[in-house]
């Protein structure tokens, strides 16, 4: 995947309920505009990455691409779950993800026990890959470390990567 590794950045909206909170395992839904503007090559399935919202840390983070039943399965979702246990919701905040690779196609499960075994690996897988050198330097990108807040005075963030791509804010 030539667009790999791919930064994006969007306002946390809310899902449709599919109850992934109950599974322990919550996703952060971007809006269509964030989807949309996906580059062809990046189709459907799980990928893992960086993940921060707001002013705060960079989290290891698995990534689903899939078909969004609310819009009758004709429009893609991205849902972003960090790897990290928040205290709060944090709907309505900027979401700044790269996308780092690939893990797996999209597939259903037989059971609700075989799917959460899935997350699970691939949360072990992510978290496995991200700590190769190369794809931990990403987590030190410019993307993040520029972040901008409302009332600062920092310039307007560049990100260091040819192929970074800023979506939304
Ligand atoms: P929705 O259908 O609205 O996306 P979810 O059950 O998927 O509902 O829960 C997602 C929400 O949970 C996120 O929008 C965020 O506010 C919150 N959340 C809390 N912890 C996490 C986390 N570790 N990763 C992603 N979202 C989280
Ligand atoms: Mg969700």
């Amino acid at each position: 995947m030539k667009s790999l590794p791919y930064f994006c950045r969007g306002e946390v909206v809310r899902g449709f309920g599919r109850g992934s909170k109950e599974l322990g395992i919550p996703t952060a839904n971007f809006p269509d505009s964030v989807v949309d503007n996906l580059p062809a090559d990046i189709g459907t399935g799980i990928y893992y990455g960086w993940a921060c919202f707001g002013n705060g840390d960079v989290y290891k983070m698995v990534m689903s691409i899939g078909w969004n039943p609310y819009y009758k399965n004709k429009k893609k979702s991205m849902e972003t779950h960090i790897i990290h246990k928040f205290k709060e919701d944090f709907y309505g905040e900027t979401l700044s993800v790269v996308m780092v690779g690939y893990i797996r196609p999209e597939r259903t499960f037989s059971s609700l026990e075989a799917l959460i075994a899935a997350i699970n690996s691939d949360i072990e897988e992510a978290k496995m890959q991200l700590e190769l050198p190369e794809h931990r330097k990403l987590r030190d990108d410019n993307f993040f470390t520029s972040r901008t807040s409302s009332s600062s005075a920092s310039p307007p963030s560049t990100a260091s990567t040819s192929q970074t791509i800023i979506n939304g804010h």
